[in-house]
């Protein structure tokens, strides 16, 4: 529970509050991992990002940047998104959710059904941060930082093919699989980001390299069932994940056709 709540002016202010505060601080994007009773965030005190400006996207020629704050529904509408990841912000099942959720918050909570982060990594998204400097998404998510995101930059729209595939129990159901697969234009450097129910977002690099070297969609799709790692949940079997998988594979690789 949230027992004291800080409003920091300005991005250094937030950083020492967070460091003085350190283990039971968190920064508040749009609070709704941090205010869930079930979260399991333990952090009582509350570093709200609400004062610094943080909430603007901004394009450029080559990439657009979206300040931290900004909301995934501002994300799904912007026309100059790249457009996988419009999609992947609007699979977030309700406006008011879309509304509260922030990209900051959606990278920092590391959750294996995020398609934002899937969407993210597969177009090598970057994040810019107050404390540790620039990093892929996919390093963020991995890894353990907490630094303070600033923005997280992307390529711009049709600098990078990106095709997606999810697969809920139900509309409103638990994750089965969630897929992103991104690729340069010329189709070089193929990135894979994978999750679905008790398998952690990853990536598969053989599964990549072979899409790489060409393989058809047929040996792509084995290669990924086979890649991936299901841990033995009660959603579904290991070799229906591992079928899910390989189904999803094939959909993007057609998707980038
Ligand atoms: C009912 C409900 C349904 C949900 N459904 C989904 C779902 O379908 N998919 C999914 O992926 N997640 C889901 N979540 C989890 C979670 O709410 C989101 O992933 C995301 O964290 C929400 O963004 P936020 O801005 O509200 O985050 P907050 O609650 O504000 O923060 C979440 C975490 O990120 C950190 N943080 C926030 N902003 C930053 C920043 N700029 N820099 C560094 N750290 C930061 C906080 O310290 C905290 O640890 C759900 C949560 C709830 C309550």
């Amino acid at each position: 529970m949230i027992r004291e709540y800080h409003r920091p002016e300005s991005i250094e202010q937030a950083v020492d509050l967070f460091r003085k505060h350190q283990g039971r601080a968190c920064y508040m994007g749009g609070g709704a991992q941090i205010n869930a009773p079930d979260s399991g965030a333990g952090c009582d005190c509350a570093v709200s990002l609400a004062g610094l400006g943080l909430e603007s996207i901004a394009t450029g020629r080559d990439d657009v940047i979206i300040g931290a704050c900004a909301t995934l529904q501002s994300v799904a509408d912007h026309p100059d998104m790249p457009q996988a990841l419009r999609e992947a912000a609007g699979f977030l099942r309700s406006r008011h959710m879309r509304n509260q959720h922030t990209v900051g918050g959606d990278i920092a909570a590391r959750k294996h059904d995020s398609f934002t982060a899937a969407a993210l990594m597969a177009l090598q998204a970057t994040v810019q941060t107050a404390d540790q400097g620039e990093m892929s998404v996919e390093e963020y998510v991995s890894g353990t930082s907490d630094a303070l995101i600033l923005s997280v930059t992307v390529p711009a729209q049709g600098k990078r093919r990106c095709a997606l595939f999810r697969q809920n129990r139900s509309q409103r159901g638990p994750l089965l699989m969630n897929m992103a697969v991104g690729r340069d234009t010329d189709g070089d450097n193929p990135v894979i980001a994978v999750s679905g129910a008790g398998i952690g977002l990853t990536r598969l690099p053989e599964t990549e390299a072979l899409l790489a070297s060409g393989a058809d969609t047929e040996q792509i799709a084995r290669q990924a069932a086979s890649e991936i790692a299901p841990t033995g949940h009660w959603l579904g079997s290991d070799d229906y994940f591992r079928h899910l998988c390989g189904a999803a594979a094939a959909h993007c690789i057609g998707q980038h056709a």
